[in-house]
This record gives C-alpha cells, sequence and structure tokens, in this order.
C-alpha cells in the first residue's frame, strides 16, 4: 500500500518559516515511528499570484482535491493589499474551502499548563480549558449573494447576505454532535435569533438534528453576544460550540486569546468522507502570514504543528501519534522554551522559530 499524502502549501509571510518545522516533525515521523508520507508541496496566496498571476492554479486545486490531506501555512501581506479582489491571496484559500467543500472547521482552545500564567486571563478561568469551537465555513455572510459597493443617490452602499440553507445547518450540526459524543456529550449553539433570520432556522435546524439523531448529548443555544462574554468570564462551562462562519471567525479568534497566543492554535477543515474513507481536509495554523515578523525567525511554528497533529487525529487515525507530539510541545513549554509572542516576564530570552521546533523533535 502507498503511503497517505499530503500536499504542502506553505503560502506567504511567516507560512513558509512555521512549515519548515512542520517538515522536521513529519521527516521525524518518517524515520523514528515508520510513518511515512508522500509530501508534494505548491503555491498559494500571493507567491502563486507572483508566479501564474492567479493566488490558486487550477493545477493545485486539482492536487488538493487528490491527496490525504493538505497542509497550508497563512495567504496574504501588504504587498498584495491592492490587488483586485478577485485575485487577492485569501480568495485562494477561500477556493479551497469552498472546491473541497470543507463545511466543517474545527478550532480548539486549549491552555497548556505551562502557559496559563500567561494568558491574559486569571489562572482559574482557564487552567485546564479545552473546548472545540466548530465554525461552519462555505456558507453565510463570506458567500451569500447579493454583495457589492453599490451607488445610491449621491452616497455608496456596502452589501452583503447572510443566507443559510436547511442541509447546510444541519450538516455541520451533525458534525457537532458527532465530536460531541467523542468528547464530552456538550454542544451549545450560538446564533443571533433575536434580529437575524438566518439565526431562527439555525437555531431550530439544530435542535431538530438533536431531537431526531442526538438526543442523548446535552444541547443548548445562547447569542452571539452573550456568548463572546461567557467565553471570556468563564470558558470552561463549553466543550463544544457550534456556530457559523462571522461569528465562529469572532469567536475562535477571542477564544485564541485565552489560550495565550495566536502562534498556539491550530485548525482543521473537513468536509465530507472521500472514497477512502478519509474526509476531504486541511489543515492550518488559526494565525495569518504576520508580516509585521516574517523573515525574521520569530514566529512561532506550535500553531502549525499541532495543525499536523490534527491531521494525524482526523485524517490518518494516529490519534496516539497526535498526542505524542502534543506532549513533546507541552514538554518544551514546561522546560521554559518560549517563542518571543509566548513571553511574559521582562529578562527571558525568546528563541527562534526553528529552535523551537527543534526542541519540540528532541523532546
Ligand atoms: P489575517 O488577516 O490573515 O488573519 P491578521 O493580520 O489578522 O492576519 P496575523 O497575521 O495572525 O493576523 O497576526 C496578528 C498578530 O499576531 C501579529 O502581530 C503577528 O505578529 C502575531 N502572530 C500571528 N501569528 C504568530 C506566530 N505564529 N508567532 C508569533 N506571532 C504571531
Ligand atoms: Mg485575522
Amino acid at each position: 500500500m502507498s503511503n497517505p499524502s499530503i500536499l504542502i502549501l506553505p503560502g506567504d509571510g511567516i507560512g513558509p518559516e512555521v512549515m519548515a518545522e512542520v517538515r522536521k516533525v513529519i521527516s521525524w515521523f518518517g524515520e523514528k515511528r515508520d510513518l511515512a508520507f508522500d509530501v508534494s508541496e505548491d503555491l498559494v496566496g500571493g507567491c502563486a499570484y507572483d508566479k501564474h498571476g492567479t493566488p490558486l492554479h487550477d493545477d493545485t486545486m486539482a492536487k488538493a482535491q487528490e491527496v490525504d490531506a493538505v497542509l497550508l501555512g497563512a495567504v496574504g501581506g501588504p504587498k498584495y493589499d491592492n490587488l483586485d479582489f478577485s485575485v487577492k491571496p485569501e480568495r485562494g484559500l477561500l477556493r479551497l474551502r469552498k472546491e473541497m467543500d470543507l463545511f466543517s472547521n474545527l478550532r480548539p482552545a486549549q491552555c497548556f499548563d505551562a502557559l496559563a500564567d500567561f494568558s491574559s486571563l486569571k489562572k482559574d478561568v482557564v487552567a485546564g480549558l479545552d473546548i472545540m469551537i466548530i465554525r461552519e465555513l462555505t456558507s453565510g455572510i463570506y458567500f451569500g449573494e447579493p454583495r457589492g459597493i453599490i451607488n445610491e443617490g449621491n452616497e455608496r452602499v456596502g452589501i452583503n447576505t447572510q443566507r443559510y440553507t436547511e442541509s447546510e445547518i444541519a450538516r455541520v450540526a451533525r458534525s457537532a454532535f458527532e465530536l460531541a459524543r467523542k468528547r464530552n456529550n456538550k454542544v451549545c449553539s450560538m446564533e443571533k435569533a433575536n434580529v437575524m433570520e438566518s439565526g431562527i432556522l439555525w437555531r431550530d435546524v439544530v435542535q431538530e438534528i438533536h431531537d431526531a439523531e442526538y438526543p442523548d448529548v446535552e444541547l443548548s443555544h445562547m447569542y452571539a453576544d452573550n456568548g463572546a462574554m461567557q467565553l471570556v468570564r468563564a470558558p470552561k462551562q463549553f466543550d463544544v460550540i457550534v456556530t457559523d462562519n462571522l461569528f465562529g471567525d469572532i469567536l475562535s479568534d477571542a477564544a485564541a486569546m485565552l489560550t495565550g497566543s495566536l502562534g498556539m492554535l491550530p485548525s482543521a477543515s473537513l468536509g465530507a468522507p472521500m472514497a477512502n474513507g478519509r474526509p476531504k481536509a486541511l489543515y492550518e495554523p488559526v494565525h495569518g502570514s504576520a508580516p509585521d515578523i516574517a523573515g525574521q525567525g520569530k514566529a512561532n511554528p506550535i500553531a502549525c504543528i499541532l495543525s499536523f497533529a490534527m491531521a494525524l487525529r482526523y485524517s490518518f487515525d494516529q490519534g496516539d501519534e497526535a498526542t505524542r507530539l502534543e506532549d513533546a510541545i507541552e514538554a518544551v513549554l514546561a522546560q521554559g522554551a518560549r517563542t518571543a509572542d509566548l513571553l511574559g516576564n521582562e529578562g527571558e530570552t525568546p528563541i527562534s522559530t526553528s529552535e523551537m521546533g527543534d526542541a519540540i523533535l528532541k523532546a
């Protein structure tokens, strides 16, 4: 049998820097754990635009559809800010998500013990935190039509449309309930049913799927603004949170800061099962291309390495090996290794991106 295949798309900014560390980790698993992958690499985002005039070449798109998992770094940067909307780096990522139909975006917010002091919140609020935010990723206001900036009278009007079909809500609800059964059997669904029609439908459909298929899972509903407040006030009341594309974007960034740094947060975007039973999957750190620190060897590679750990768990059925990798990260943090974004106290010296990668491999 051939090895499982991975397509690496390092992208722009710190993407290639953090992905270099993931490549080391992948090689380590091949050498030390007899877990070899067929790895190929291609362009996405600004670098793809520079070479091909498009942020995602059709050949790259085709490759992404064939492999068992895609690992992506980050896209974008100030150099591309003035490009036309249709060729902006972010369009490359949106196209991947859309054409692979990755409707379920898993973003864990997990507090490593060694960083509980570092979080912006009181230690008792975040110590031991382990929640999963599931964000609907292929619909909602980021895709709804009509959209655009039009002229109305003597001024411009910006228009976006929030649109959800019943089946779009149902499939992401199912992925949340399935995940809850593997965790602590608890789901909180967030919307704004008080002011949005799509929110009313969201609440109804999530409840219907629950009652018909997952009555064993504890389900609650919350308005997303209250959810934001509760996430900061008492995040441990949650286990799995399921929400739409826009609220999920915002709530998961808020959850990010519970755990310390954007540099610590991985994500998985999953779609329907392929012929081999594995879900279509794309793994990437939550953070962006961080142009302010790109090229300086300062970036924290842990979010990207944890994204590979998610790939081991969700695409390759290697949950034990994923835990091995996460434990190594915990150990390195406990020893005091910190990239610049994780520095709390004055006088601490940061280590570089590659030093962090090496320390994790050693552990
Ligand atoms: P995007 O629009 O792609 O989400 P952004 O500008 O909102 O990008 P990031 O690129 O994630 O956000 O950067 C936000 C801040 O977090 C920056 O100051 C950046 O330096 C910092 N940051 C992001 N990722 C990392 C990382 N891996 N290591 C260290 N610092 C990081
Ligand atoms: Mg951002």
